[in-house]
């Protein structure tokens, strides 16, 4: 089931798309045992088994495997959409870390992430 956010937001799931490798997905995939990262339920089905960047690509985030977590989807618990909002809206990126302090080998495009943190007043 398919639900939409509620006005106020800029939120907007098909800018910042991610680019990871479908072999490097995969991989995530298996090596997570099908279990969301965040809230720890078993997914059962592959489609739900969603990548997701850490540091969003459009935030300089990079299309590796530091940077890719696995999190249930939108029939399940919906992390990933809620871990897309945190990083676009809040900049706290997964786990609960506050994006100036994003871990540099997550970073990508260095441009972008500055512009990011100048964005959230944070340098
Ligand atoms: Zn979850």
């Amino acid at each position: 089931m398919r639900q939409e956010f509620s006005s106020g937001s800029d939120f907007n799931r098909e800018t910042h798309r991610s680019k990871f490798p479908q072999s490097l997905k995969e991989q995530a995939r298996e090596e997570s045992g099908m279990i969301c990262a965040d809230c720890g339920i078993q997914i059962r089905s592959k489609d739900q088994a969603q990548s997701h960047h850490r540091l969003c690509q459009c935030q300089g985030g990079a299309g590796n495997r530091v940077n890719l977590v696995i999190l249930c989807g939108e029939d399940l618990n919906d992390c990933h959409e809620k871990w897309d909002k945190k990083a676009l809206e809040e900049g706290i990126i997964f786990p609960n870390i506050p994006i100036n302090e994003c871990p540099p080998e997550l970073v990508g495009n260095r441009n972008k992430f500055q512009k990011t943190i100048r964005r959230f007043n944070l340098d």
